[in-house]
């Protein structure tokens, strides 16, 4: 299984990302390529990317299958602000050129929100944009996330992200990423994967999933907010996420956990922790731990 989590950029930049991932256990990663909730970036370090790819090939991750999400405020729904419109355009063109130069193949994409304009409208702009992004040249492959719907969010519905895919001139260099929780939320039942994929072949086709959030949700079915949980914390459950990513026919497509540390609601949000090592202990060992939040803190303190 191709598993791993999100990680951060640091100061170290891929080289960070790369140690992070191997700390979890991990054979993937994703990460933003600076602050996912600003623009601010610094230029890529061509000794530390080196450094990356050495430590990835000795420990047998592909970057073939590491992500790269773009930022959250990128937003290519609503051009009612033509210089916010036109800034994530170069923002999101910018971004695309930095995972060429690391040589990543996927950045995942938030298809937009419409805040005040008409769906098929916002929806459009975002083809216009992306048909501006995503040229010939593009080596990089944009991957359209599945959305809980939250708000003006678009890309909730399997509908929307197909009509997306068929604007798209450069139909190769577009595919989807599905992130669990966001299904969930957006009313697509996990608990009956088997429909979902037929759903999914029959609508948009599996060929166009490379990548797959793994995450819980902390919020009922259909309820259109996406908050994360921890793996079999949530609504979604351990056996039904197990059933999803042991799926045969997503057998080669890279599993992304963005679950969220232990203790962030805690007083002291100083000590929060990472839950990825664990969670992808009991997900390669198909194996429930009701204990994992203790486990994890133990862990941590001790370490
Ligand atoms: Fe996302
Ligand atoms: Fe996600
Ligand atoms: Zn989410």
């Amino acid at each position: 299984m191709i598993i791993g989590s999100h990680v951060s950029f640091g100061k170290e930049q891929l080289l960070g990302s790369v140690k992070e991932a191997i700390s979890y256990g991990a054979n993937t990663f994703m990460f933003y390529t600076g602050a996912p909730q600003n623009t601010i970036r610094k230029d890529i370090n061509e000794e530390l990317t080196l450094e990356a790819k050495k430590l990835m090939m000795e420990n047998n991750i592909d970057i073939e299958n590491v992500i790269c999400h773009a930022p959250y405020i990128v937003n290519l729904a609503n051009n009612l602000d033509e210089r916010k419109y036109d800034f994530s355009i170069t923002f999101l063109k910018n971004e695309i050129a930095r995972c060429e130069s690391i040589g990543i193949k996927y950045i995942v994409l938030h298809p937009g929100s419409s805040v005040g304009i008409e769906r098929t409208t916002a929806l459009n702009n975002i083809i216009f944009a992306l048909n501006k992004i995503i040229t010939k040249d593009t080596k990089v492959v944009v991957l359209l996330e599945t959305m809980a719907g939250k708000g003006t969010e678009l890309g909730c519905k399997l509908e929307e992200i197909k009509y997306l895919l068929d604007g798209i001139n450069e139909s190769d260099k577009i595919g989807v990423c599905l992130d669990t929780c966001h299904l969930n939320d957006a009313g697509y039942n996990m608990g009956e994967f088997e429909s979902f994929i037929e759903l999914f072949e029959k609508t948009i086709g599996l060929e166009k999933i490379k990548c797959i959030h793994v995450n819980d949700s902390k919020n009922p079915f259909s309820s259109h907010k996406d908050r994360h949980a921890n793996i079999g914390f949530g609504t979604l459950g351990f056996d039904t996420i197990i059933n999803i990513i042991y799926n045969e026919k997503l057998r080669s497509i890279p599993k992304i956990l963005e679950t969220p540390y232990i203790g962030e609601n805690d007083e002291d949000k100083e000590r929060i922790y990472p839950p990825y090592k664990f969670e992808i202990v009991m997900l390669k060992d198909k194996k429930f731990n009701a204990n994992l939040l203790n486990d994890i803190r133990d862990f941590y303190k001790n370490n």
